[in-house]
């Protein structure tokens, strides 16, 4: 894949780039490799302040970064503002907690008295130089949510980021450096996905980060694997959305069209399968298909559009595909479900909603990474946690109910890594980030992601 920007907007080119060669890959990872020597054990308040500085920065970048991201990948421009300010927020969030979260934790002597130690410290340092292989979608923020725990720890990263967004690839490298971090702290590899494998054989690496699709994720899992180093994967979903007869079925309808279409329905935790309690089934597929309807699908620099162009042709490609065998195999569409007339240029794709969906179609069991919802009619809560775990994903999961017994039994079955309650999936840095199945594994966020790339290290004292 070439790197470059492409506003999908449009099909026009903005932009093309020539990828780093081997000469300059090498000083990079050396870079890196150095730094973390002498960075892997600056003062937590050192680091904070940096983050800090970051932040501050991004904080004024907001409007321009904001408008690179959504002329290189389409994502509205409201959205691309709120992004770079969630960021700024994650940040701060890590500056402000990261010593407190990864202080030392000191066992009781009564429970450590038999190891024959006077005293025993269990004490977090960093792994290292880690690899980030990022995708498009959210291309400030996935960097983020890895760099600002990862620098916080004391580690360095090197990204390589999705060969589409290489003007927020950049952005996110000099970033960090007019913050003031020491160079080779944090280092953008404007490299295809070809170069992947040597980096992260590199004796220099520790450890990597990918987020993206299943067979990316393999990929770079196999290659870790075999070189023994610690990864931790995100790699999408195609998380359930239930409505039970308890809900309020009404802001269940209107929040559902949001968790679907949120960043052009191009988001890994994006409610994609509407599962629907047959009680308030019809009610429900009314209400949420006329709102999917009357969404305005345009220009994603105009403020008033809901849902702009997919990231990539291919992305658009894919997408038909899944849809047209859906239908092919007896899917009823209720909305969309073809291309944008009144937009020929750019990679627009009407809000779609498909019902009447069997185990035989792809759609039941692939991402529809788009603004593409199914609906199901089911007859009661052992069936909806069925249909919702009938899926090789598991990240996130949303359930509408104000039973406590319902509740309880959704908390206890569903295969996921997050259970959202009468609301959408999100994320937020205090609450751990990730998933089960082939949604990947390892967490980010929280202090569960900082702790992903520590040596957790026991210190033992006779
Ligand atoms: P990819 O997984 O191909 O891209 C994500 C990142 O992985 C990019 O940096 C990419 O580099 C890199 N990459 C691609 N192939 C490999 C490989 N074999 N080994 C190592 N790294 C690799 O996503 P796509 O853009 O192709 O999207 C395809 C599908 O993936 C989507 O339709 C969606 O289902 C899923 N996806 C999920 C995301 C999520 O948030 N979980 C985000 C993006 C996609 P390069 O760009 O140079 O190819």
């Amino acid at each position: 894949m070439a790197i470059a920007s492409v506003n999908p907007a449009t099909g026009e080119t903005l932009k093309t780039f020539e990828a780093i060669g081997p000469e300059e890959l090498e000083n990079r990872l050396a870079a890196a490799h150095a730094t973390f020597r002498t960075y892997r054990t600056s003062a937590f308040s050192e680091r904070s302040r940096l983050l800090k500085r970051a932040a501050s920065l991004l904080e004024e970048d907001q409007e321009d970064i904001a408008r690179t991201m959504t002329s290189e990948m389409g994502k509205p421009l409201v959205a691309a503002r709120a992004e770079a300010a969630k960021c700024v927020k994650a940040m701060r969030w890590y500056a402000d907690h990261a010593e407190e979260l990864l202080a030392d934790e000191h066992p009781s002597d009564a429970d450590v008295k038999d190891s024959g130690a006077s005293g025993v410290t269990v004490r977090y340092r960093p792994l290292g130089v880690v690899l980030a292989v990022m995708p498009w979608n959210f291309p400030l923020w996935q960097v983020v949510r890895f760099a600002a725990p990862a620098l916080m720890a004391g580690n360095t990263g090197l990204l390589k980021h999705a060969s589409n967004v290489p003007q927020t690839a950049l952005y996110l490298g000099d970033l960090f450096h007019r913050a003031g971090f020491p160079d080779g702290c944090f280092q953008t590899l404007l490299v295809g996905a070809g170069a992947i494998e040597g980096v992260l054989r590199d004796p220099r690496v520790a450890a990597a980060t990918l987020t993206g699709s299943e067979p990316a994720g393999r990929s770079v899992a196999a290659i870790a694997g075999d070189e023994v180093k610690k990864t931790v994967l995100e790699l999408g979903g195609s998380d359930p959305y239930v409505v039970m007869p308890s809900a309020d079925v009404d802001r269940a309808a209107r929040v559902a069209v949001t968790a679907r279409v949120q960043n052009n329905g191009q988001s890994c935790i994006a409610a994609k399968r509407f599962i629907i309690h047959e009680d308030v089934h019809d009610t429900f597929a009314e209400r949420f298909t006329a709102r999917m309807e009357a969404l305005s699908v345009g220009d994603p620099m105009d403020e008033s559009t809901d849902v702009g162009p997919l990231a990539t042709e291919q992305g658009r490609a894919d997408l038909e595909e899944l849809v047209d065998d859906a239908v092919r195999r007896g899917a009823q569409v209720l909305c969309g479900a073809g291309r944008s007339g009144d937009r020929p240029a750019g990679w627009y794709y009407l809000p779609t909603v498909l019902t009447g969906i069997t185990p035989e179609m792809r759609i039941h069991h692939e991402e529809a990474f788009g603004p593409v919802a199914t609906v199901y009619r089911v007859s009661g809560l052992d069936e909806a946690v069925s249909v919702a775990n009938d899926s090789p994903f598991g990240l996130s999961s949303n359930v509408w109910t104000r039973d406590a017994g319902d509740m309880e039994r959704f908390v206890q079955d569903m295969e996921a890594g997050g259970i959202f309650f009468n609301g959408m999936t999100a994320s937020h840095p205090a609450m751990p980030f990730g998933g089960a199945k082939r949604s990947g594994y390892g967490r980010e966020l929280s202090d569960h992601g900082i702790k992903e790339f520590c040596n957790i290290t026991t210190v033992w004292t006779a």
